[in-house]
């Protein structure tokens, strides 16, 4: 029990009494749920398994009683509630597809939530092709958020009195620079049930010079940004050799964290990077182990599925697609739903959480190139090594045809045709195959909707 003990302590709901403290009924919630997920994380698989199914039976029989999508889809499934959810009836439910959200509309909505599941909200994410797909939200998903928020922050030992400052898409005008919005509490402190230290938030559009200055004046103990920004970020600081010496850890999410980034960052503001695993109409899919690089499930949030082109479950050391089921969402149940991830899986982790193991995330669909004789991968493209070549800053290869690439590039000064042939030899040599290429040059490279960058991206 030893990392329930690091919590803050919530304030009392009762005059006079300081120690032990008897907690109002939110913050009293909250504990009780960090206190279930301290134990779970150890259990045996078989009973981790067990306890999901329990409870995906009950999401089952809601969505196919209530929610208009499921009902005729569910029709050919032999299963009836009362009998145990066996992996083999589970694999028989059929996959949910972005576009089946987008095209279902509010047939994914329930037509009869629980009450006691409080206020609905709503999540609506762009996606590539511009279309959103729409997720509800009640308080009980919100409750399973904040929790799995303060796990990321139980695991990795954070001094909850600290300044923790976020640098990411924020829609609101309070984010701008040169001031940042300024708060009291942490995400995830579930509205201040939990106590923490002050916290800030500067929009992710702001340039990164301007960033560095601002981060310089918040004292902060933890950051929280996408790996690219980061990047960005170390690059500066490492011509001008800036260090902040109060900032103890960087935790970034939404794209993928190359293992070249926490290298620089070491070298450059010697902190550690810890990566968390998330996709914004689900929450909390995985976090980074608290003593590997690799990531815990969050078994307790949602079953993750890796599956493999046939559709069976892959094993460790093999990559397939992300899907999820929400084990809480009961107002637009979202059951193997592909994400559109795909991800690597890892063996058993020596930290003795029994929390599956997602080695890494290798990459969305859109990440993939296509090469002319239909061979796909997801392409790894080292800053270095561009660095050695040219004075590139920043880059991003776009794939428009099945032999053409489009190069963007930020660099310090215009290219020579030398150093173009160059890097058209260094990218030719990484894909494995002589794409036409032609070259952009942009003062900064712009940011996708929600504020994410892809250095790689595929519009075939
Ligand atoms: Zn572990």
């Amino acid at each position: 029990m030893k990392e329930i003990s690091d919590l803050p302590i919530p304030a009392s709901s009762m005059a006079g009494n300081l120690w032990p403290v008897v907690p109002g009924q939110r913050a009293a919630m909250m504990l009780a749920l960090l206190f279930q997920l301290e134990q779970s994380q150890w259990w045996a698989p078989e009973r981790l398994q067990a306890a999901q199914f329990r409870q995906a039976a009950e999401v089952l029989r809601h969505a196919r009683r209530t929610v208009p999508y499921y009902g005729k889809k569910f029709d050919h499934i032999a299963w009836r509630h009362g009998q145990p959810l066996t992996a083999e009836i589970w694999s028989e439910l059929p996959l949910l597809k972005r576009e089946d959200i987008q095209d279902a509309g509010d047939r994914l909505h329930s037509r009869a939530l629980p009450k006691s599941h409080g206020k609905i909200g709503t999540i609506s994410t762009s996606g590539s092709t511009g279309k959103p797909v729409k997720v509800l939200t009640t308080d009980l998903t919100t409750a399973f958020w904040s929790a799995c928020t303060l796990r990321g922050y139980i695991w990795r030992r954070c001094d909850f009195e600290a300044k923790l400052v976020a640098i990411r898409h924020a829609p609101i005008k309070k984010a701008d620079y040169p001031n940042g919005g300024q708060m009291h509490l942490w995400g995830g402190a579930d509205g201040g049930a939990v106590p923490t230290g002050p916290a800030a938030l500067l929009s992710i559009m702001t340039p990164v010079a301007q960033q560095v200055e601002w981060l310089a004046r918040q004292e902060a103990t933890y950051l929280i940004t996408y790996p690219s920004n980061l990047e960005a970020m170390l690059r500066h600081c490492q011509d001008k050799k800036i260090r902040f010496p109060t900032l103890r850890e960087v935790q970034t999410m939404s794209e993928l964290l190359k293992p070249s980034t926490r290298e620089l960052c070491r070298e450059v503001w010697d902190v550690p990077v810890t990566d968390i695993y998330t996709c914004q109409e689900v929450g909390y899919i995985a976090l980074q182990c608290p003593g590997h690089q690799h990531y815990h499930a969050q078994s307790e949030n949602m079953i993750i599925e890796v599956l493999k082109g046939d559709g069976s479950p892959a094993r460790a050391g093999e990559t397939g697609k992300v899907v999820i089921t929400h084990l809480h969402n009961f107002a637009s149940p979202l059951i193997r739903y592909d994400i559109g991830d795909f991800a690597e899986v890892g063996e058993p982790c020596p930290c003795g959480r029994n929390l599956p193991v997602l080695k890494r995330i290798v990459g969305r669909v859109r990440g993939m190139v296509t090469l002319p004789n239909g061979d796909q991968f997801w392409p790894f493209f080292s800053n270095r090594k561009f660095i050695e070549v040219a004075p590139v800053r920043q880059y991003q290869i776009v794939q428009k045809t099945l032999d053409s690439l489009e190069v963007n590039l930020v660099t310090d000064r215009k290219l020579v045709v030398k150093e173009e042939d160059k890097l058209r030899d260094l990218i030719a040599k990484r894909l494995g195959h002589p794409f036409a290429m032609t070259f952009s040059y942009f003062d900064e490279i712009p940011r996708g909707k929600g504020g994410k960058f892809e250095d790689f991206k595929s519009e075939l």
